[in-house]
């Protein structure tokens, strides 16, 4: 059976039509597809009966539903969430006092094998349907109003796997939780995270997209960098600068450079200058990320006393910065944590 939300509404009209129905029901099954987010055909009370079992008897809606979940002492409760085809990926949910973000995954594992992050060590198994990334979207806005009666405010792509990488189906989500047939979320409210593919960095500024575009950086240094992320091997920093210079150009928007300050590894003063002249060449923000160890990794944190020597820098040198505490550490929800655990 197919999954009806692979079907555009014009799609739906053809099956009302070839059942003798008007076509403007279409519209109404849009509306629970989407809007509701409904778990079963059975939900969408105002159809003819008919309709409802044609629905059941051809088409599927293979919902993402949470298999078991960990709450952090700090609020942050991450979602083991289950895919129809039993595969599991990780949601987040992070509270604070003015936001309610949802970090969501694009990919069941990840190919690019990032030795600082968890779900680098295990194997990329398939892309996330448009649909399947929706719907983790939409479980995490109910456990919000759930666990704090807060609706969700904000959309990270920071989870399982390298949006890019699965770019038709994180576009196609990012187009529905935007538009008023899904979710209505400003466009502002939602950051796609690259580890840097200068492809389609360029294809995300010739699609003119309008949501945020952060960067995991976390060196200027090509030597540094590819001992950390192997994709700096294919994607060089010049490239991945010609790339985000066209994107800043064309978007008339900054993007987030994302930078995991590792002690004694990339936290020198001459890391700093290195970031802060990246920084100065690229329309930016820095955001400086504490890092949560996964056991195994050879890298390990930054001391405050080096920290605050590195950002001094990038003071110095006017660069915007920002600091990232890491939320849910109890529970491996952090960034960098996420691998099914
Ligand atoms: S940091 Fe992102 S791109 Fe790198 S291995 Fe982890 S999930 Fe993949």
């Amino acid at each position: 059976m197919k999954n009806i939300r692979s079907y555009n509404i014009e799609d739906i009209k053809k099956i009302l039509e070839g059942l003798g129905e008007k076509p403007n029901k279409s519209k109404l099954i849009y509306y629970w597809l989407w809007k509701k987010n409904v778990s079963s055909f059975d939900e969408m009370i105002n159809l003819p009966e008919n309709i409802i079992e044609h629905l059941k008897a051809n088409y599927t809606l293979n919902k993402v539903i949470i298999h078991s979940q960990q709450k952090s002492s700090d609020g942050t409760i991450k979602y083991a969430l289950k895919l129809y085809d039993g595969n599991i990926v990780e949601g987040v949910l992070i509270p604070t006092e003015t936001r309610m973000t949802a970090c969501i995954s694009s990919q069941v594992g990840c190919s690019l094998s990032c030795k600082f992050c968890a779900t680098g060590k295990m194997e990329r198994v398939r892309n996330l349907d448009y649909w399947e990334i929706y719907d983790q979207v939409c479980i995490i806005k109910e456990q919000a109003l759930l666990h704090y009666n807060k609706d969700l405010t904000n959309i990270v792509y920071m989870g399982m796997g390298e949006p890019l990488l699965n770019y038709d189906n994180v576009l196609k989500s990012t187009q529905m939780c935007i538009s008023n047939d899904g979710l209505g979320l400003s466009h502002n409210r939602i950051t796609v995270s690259t580890a840097g593919i200068a492809k389609m960095i360029k294809k995300l500024a010739d699609d003119d997209v309008k949501f945020n575009l952060a960067v995991s950086l976390h060196a200027a240094n090509d030597e540094k960098r590819s001992r950390m992320m192997p994709i700096n091997e294919s994607n060089s920093l010049q490239v991945l600068e010609e790339a985000l210079l066209y994107f800043c150009n064309k978007t008339e928007e900054k993007v987030m450079l994302e930078y995991i300050v590792f002690d004694n590894f990339n936290d020198n003063p001459k890391d700093a200058e290195e970031l802060s002249s990246f920084s100065q060449r690229v329309p930016s923000k820095i955001n400086l990320i504490e890092y949560n160890s996964i056991g195994d990794s050879e890298f390990i944190n930054s001391r405050e006393e080096r920290l605050q020597i590195f950002k001094d820098i990038l003071y110095k040198n006017k660069c915007t910065v920002m600091t990232r505490r890491s939320r849910g550490k109890d529970i491996d929800a952090a960034c960098g944590q996420l691998a099914n655990k």
